[in-house]
């Protein structure tokens, strides 16, 4: 037997474009992470990197098999929202499900609040999915109606914000960018060199 091992780059090609699919609108999921990246996504999109081709797909692939059939698009205040299931969210992580806490997320926060104001309701559930070791809890979060809608007004303002970068095009300040996500992100070339 002789086994031959290589990067199947017409493949990561394939799934890159359907990761990238262009979509019109401003989502919900614009807005919860740095707008800067937003921007770039939208306007001057970069190949993604095998390391997130592999994380974008296991966390689209879980998603779909846990709720295969698609939630329907919402749009509230020009702000398209598409929700994993009906009032759910599902996340993968490779933390340890020993030291996770649920309430430390908090753009994941902020996009489910998002999705409570869109769809009319004080509870959401979130569906983490944790790799290794493998395993899966659900946990359900309350909001009060007030909670609700000072996250909406911050979503409104980082819209208008991105907005105004779209139509100036001068790239928003990166106002909430985790180092996790500096250090994956694929515009970083673009966002240190244009300031
Ligand atoms: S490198 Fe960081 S600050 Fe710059 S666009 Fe990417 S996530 Fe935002």
């Amino acid at each position: 037997m002789q086994v031959t091992e290589v990067t199947n780059f017409e493949l990561v090609k394939q799934v890159q474009e359907r990761l990238q699919k262009e979509r019109t609108g401003i989502h919900l999921s614009d807005l919860d992470l740095c707008l800067k990246a937003s921007y770039f996504r939208k306007l001057n999109p970069q190949p993604l990197s095998l390391k997130q081709v592999v994380l974008f797909s296991v966390g689209f692939g879980v998603q779909e098999y846990m709720y295969p059939n698609a939630e329907k698009e919402y749009e509230l205040d020009g702000i398209k929202c598409s929700p994993d299931g009906y009032k759910i969210e599902v996340k993968t992580t490779r933390e340890s499900m020993k030291n996770y806490d649920p309430t430390r997320h908090e753009n994941w926060t902020m996009r489910m609040k998002g999705y409570c104001k869109v769809l009319e309701t004080l509870e959401y559930q979130l569906d983490v999915v944790f790799i290794i070791p493998a395993e899966i809890k659900t946990f359900h979060y309350t909001y009060t109606q007030n909670e609700i809608d000072l996250n909406w007004e911050q979503m409104l303002y980082r819209k208008n914000l991105l907005q105004t970068a779209f139509d100036t095009n001068i790239p928003p300040s990166p106002d909430f960018h985790p180092d996790w996500l500096c250090k994956y992100c694929e515009h970083s070339g673009a966002c240190y060199s244009l300031g």
